[in-house]
């Protein structure tokens, strides 16, 4: 009799959570950013939401929790209700962090579930346009001999620019001058104002400024040249052994509804099949990931792989933050 009562609660929950799940979104979506607004994660995040507002019925709106190399504000969606209103979107620093902050207040692979991939953004080695050094191997040189009076921009421990600083240094074996930001987008603005010397960013934060002649630019950290900024070398070329992509995913807190889950991964799908996305992303140097890798399923293969080659790279490099 008790297990006939229980079944039947069981029944009525799982009933009452697919109900749930079928009127879901019934009320607009927050998507967190971790850094600035105008940088580079904002920037995918604010394309992919316009195009997923309007296939699930209600605003998805962006906001940005800039702080701590993107650790404050995933810090805030893990312990967010579970109700598929508060997601985040972030990037490779999900998978740096673990190693980087000897004290994470979450667990990338247990406190969230995941949605799908974004893109991978590659990266690019630009400074003030009036810095001296004019080549990859001139600037390569300069760090050497000029070391700490060279300031280098990133957005805090685990940002993407913090670890492509980091691998900059170990490459010429000097130590620069790090100036950590909330975000990459200020982070450029005082690059362009010539306030700060340099900074390795995705290209979806610097790709209109080299155009426009805004910022010099020296290399990109893609395996092959890119179609929208062709003469630009890649690193290897250059003679640089640094290459590095920055994926983005999607995510919710951990137990969220499977239902939910399913129909945020549909709506992330649309968006990267949107022409305007796609010919947006062209433009800043990126393409949106297959259908098959917008899923849960790659976005924690993708997430638990990476945990364990930043693990290594980190610690051999030694850099920890508190
Ligand atoms: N691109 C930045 C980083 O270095 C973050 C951002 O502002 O989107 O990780």
């Amino acid at each position: 009799m008790k297990k006939t009562i229980a079944t039947l609660a069981l029944a009525t929950l799982a009933l009452s959570g697919t109900a749930f799940a079928q009127a879901y979104p019934t009320k607009p979506i927050t998507v967190v950013v971790p850094f600035s607004a105008g940088g580079p994660t904002d920037t995918v995040a604010r394309l992919v939401a316009e195009v997923m507002s309007g296939d699930l019925g209600q605003q998805v709106v962006v906001q940005n929790v800039g702080g701590a190399g993107g650790t404050l504000g995933a810090g805030q969606v893990a312990t967010a209700p579970n109700d598929g209103y508060t997601l985040l979107l972030h990037h490779i620093g999900m998978s740096t962090a673990p190693t980087l902050y000897r004290s994470l207040p979450y667990v990338p692979l247990t406190d969230f579930a995941t949605i799908g991939l974004i893109t991978s953004v590659p990266m690019t080695l630009v400074a003030r346009k009036d810095f001296e050094p004019n080549t990859l191997e001139e600037l390569l040189a300069y760090i050497k001999t000029n070391g700490e009076n060279v300031t280098y921009a990133h957005a805090g421990i685990g940002s993407a620019s913090q670890l492509c600083g980091m691998l900059l240094m170990e490459s010429t074996q000097t130590v620069m001058t790090t100036v950590p930001y909330q975000g990459a987008g200020p982070a450029m603005t005082d690059i362009i104002g010539g306030q700060i010397d340099m900074i390795c960013d995705q290209t979806t934060n610097t790709t209109s400024q080299i155009q426009a002649g805004e910022v010099k630019a020296y290399a990109v950290t893609s395996p092959e040249r890119l179609a929208n900024l062709p003469d630009l070398p890649t690193t290897k070329e250059a003679g640089l052994d640094l290459e590095i992509g920055v994926w983005h995913g999607l995510y919710a807190p951990a137990g969220t509804d499977p239902a939910i889950i399913e129909r945020l991964e549909t709506s992330l799908q649309a968006a990267l099949t949107n022409e305007t996305v796609i010919a947006r992303f062209a433009e800043l140097g990126t393409a949106p990931v297959t259908a098959e890798e917008a899923t849960p399923a790659a976005l924690t293969e993708m997430l638990t792989s990476q945990i364990e080659l930043w693990r290594g790279v980190i610690e051999a490099a030694g850099v920890y933050a508190e």
